[in-house]
């Protein structure tokens, strides 16, 4: 998040700034609380960039949460996921990790606190007759038959409920609040629910778990958070959220305040719909580097610098809209440029035969590192009579839009001789697969004597001593902008074309020495970066983070 600069607070900044000065609280405590039932994405980034950064700016502290009432799509899986992601985007929970089901024995008990001041009782409606009393927006509900029951009557079934004697779904505690509330969340809200399934903390120790909104605020209340952030769709609840607190001997009075949810377009940030991509194939896993998770944008080569930014770049309000993907890209590209090193891969290999450099010979060619970046130093590469260009940059014949290589004219090598290109060597079938062209002498670092200047500078690489590698090329995995708005079927615009993979690519020799972390500029095709996934020592494979220049909007 910013340092303290001139720049504007958002509204949540300001409300944190004035509770501090008021002395309404001496010190913010926030937390983020994510669900463990599948992968951070870029949505959650956002909470996690506001909810840390929060408590960093405000010299608070910052909790972990895993908001886990509902075990039966959760998983210890993305529990770990959820740390590891959390902790690459560069933030560190105040002490140990918590968890909803932490206070499990706390919420029964407070539980039974609201039956015993006669305002919760057990409920016998079933899920459809329940949906019949509740009414809708224009309509209000009636009680339930069940709501007169007895103080008593409700501390035995509920202790029963408890002890396994009823049925999945037989029962519900709900709190008595207004069956005719214009506000549904308060017509007598469920707040256990029976069901059988295995916690991935507590094991079979519960059969009744508690709802999210029993379960959320009074979190909050035991962990001291001040500033409950989240987003605008739980605007609705606040009001009960406000109910507990004022109904429940809890220790602390935390406050909820909502914004709205991030929206990338392109892009989906639903995780039922990103499991569903997963469990059905369509992706490589949660980590798959076209997937808008944490993980997939780490393995893509992404930064937290650049998630962070874009984070700030996108803003903190109240108004609900879609953010340009584009935005996220440019974020990337203004930290890539900035961090990566330099060096030439060749794609699409085409040998050119220097056919007057001598067979044996070869030369040292230095290049900076960071063409702005001094302090980065250089680096070196073998230069011989054979060389590899990519195919996209020779053509026998040309406009003079076409900067590069063309049979009787002239091209530079990058950081290397002019070359001129004499015939072009084919097979059977036409395709051209070697170039015979002769090095301009003298032209390392200088124009050529005979004042004939090269068209344009293309990159290249020895075709003796190189690192053989896969390149992977992403693009959008979906190719409309509202994948899932409206009804569509966020399958249908799967993008076909967005993975391409090469392979017999050549890289600078430095690249031997690439590590997971490094991301590099390939000159003239954009950055990358090695994937952690597929990628050896004895065939590196390099993940296009990202193109140059943005490309799509022409397409
Ligand atoms: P689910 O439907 O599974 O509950 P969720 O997106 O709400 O999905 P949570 O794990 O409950 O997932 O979210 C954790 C926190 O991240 C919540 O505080 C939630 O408000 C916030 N969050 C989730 N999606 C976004 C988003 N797109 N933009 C900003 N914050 C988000
Ligand atoms: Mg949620």
């Amino acid at each position: 998040m910013s340092e303290e600069t001139s720049k504007p607070l958002n509204f949540i900044e300001r409300t944190v700034k004035e509770d501090l000065a008021s002395g309404k609280t001496p010190a913010i405590r926030t937390r983020f609380p994510p669900e463990p039932n599948g992968y951070l994405h870029i949505g959650h980034a956002k909470s996690i960039w506001l909810n840390f950064g929060l408590a960093q700016k405000f010299g608070g502290k910052c909790n972990l949460r895993m908001d886990d009432t509902n075990p039966e799509k959760e998983d210890e899986e993305y529990v770990e996921a959820i740390k590891a992601d959390v902790q690459w985007l560069g933030y560190q929970w105040d002490g140990e990790v918590h968890y909803a089901s932490d206070y499990f024995e706390q919420l029964y008990d407070w539980a039974v606190h609201l039956i015993e001041a006669g305002k919760a009782f057990v409920c016998d409606l079933n899920a459809e007759e329940m949906r019949t009393y509740r009414g809708n927006l224009t309509e209000a509900g009636k009680d339930s038959p069940f709501r007169t029951r007895s103080i008593e009557e409700n501390l035995d079934l509920f202790a029963r409920m408890r002890a396994g004697e009823f049925a999945d779904g037989s029962r519900t505690l709900r709190v008595k609040i207004d069956m005719a509330s214009p506000n549904i969340n308060l017509r007598d809200p469920v707040i256990y629910r029976i069901k059988r399934a295995t916690h991935h903390q507590t094991g079979d120790k519960w059969c009744i778990y508690p709802s999210y909104d029993y379960a959320h605020g009074q979190g909050d209340a035991l962990e001291g958070i001040t500033h409950s952030v989240c987003t605008l769709e739980f605007e609705v609840h606040r009001p009960l959220y406000d109910w507990f607190i004022n109904n429940l001997p809890v220790p602390a009075q935390p406050h909820q305040y909502e914004f709205s949810r991030l929206n990338v377009n392109y892009t989906i940030t639903s995780k039922r719909k990103l499991k569903q991509l997963v469990d059905e194939k369509h992706v490589d896993g949660w980590n798959d580097p076209r997937m808008p998770t944490v993980s997939g944008m780490r393995r893509r080569g992404y930064t937290p610098k650049a998630i962070n930014d874009f984070c700030e770049m996108a803003g903190v309000t109240k108004v609900e809209g879609v953010v340009d993907v584009g935005m996220l890209e440019f974020a990337i590209r203004e930290d890539l440029n900035e961090i990566s090193p330099r060096a030439m891969c060749v794609l699409r290999p085409l040998k050119v035969t220097l056919t007057n450099y001598p067979e044996d010979q070869v030369e040292t060619m230095t290049a900076p590192v960071h063409p702005q970046r001094e302090e980065m130093g250089t680096r070196e590469m073998p230069f011989c009579r054979e060389v590899f260009i990519d195919q996209d940059d020779f053509l026998e014949e040309a406009n003079k839009q076409f900067k590069r290589l063309v049979l009787g004219k002239r091209v530079r090598l990058r950081n290397s001789y002019v070359i001129e290109a004499d015939e072009a060597i084919k097979d059977a079938d036409g395709n051209i697969i070697e170039i015979r062209a002769r090095v301009i002498e003298g032209t390392v670092g200088n124009n050529p004597e005979d004042g004939v200047k090269p068209k344009g500078v293309i990159h290249w690489v020895s075709a003796r001593d190189n690192v053989d590698c896969e390149v992977r090329l992403y693009d959008r995995l979906f190719n409309d902008p509202a994948p899932d708005a409206g009804g569509k079927n966020f399958l249908d615009s799967i993008n076909p074309g967005s993975l391409e993979i090469l392979s017999g690519c050549k890289g600078e020799i430095g690249l031997a020495q690439a590590t997971l972390e490094d991301r590099y500029q390939f000159e003239r095709e954009g950055y990358f970066v090695l994937d952690s996934k597929y990628s050896t020592a004895e065939k590196p494979v390099f993940n296009r983070v990202i193109g140059l220049k943005d490309t799509w909007e022409k397409k």
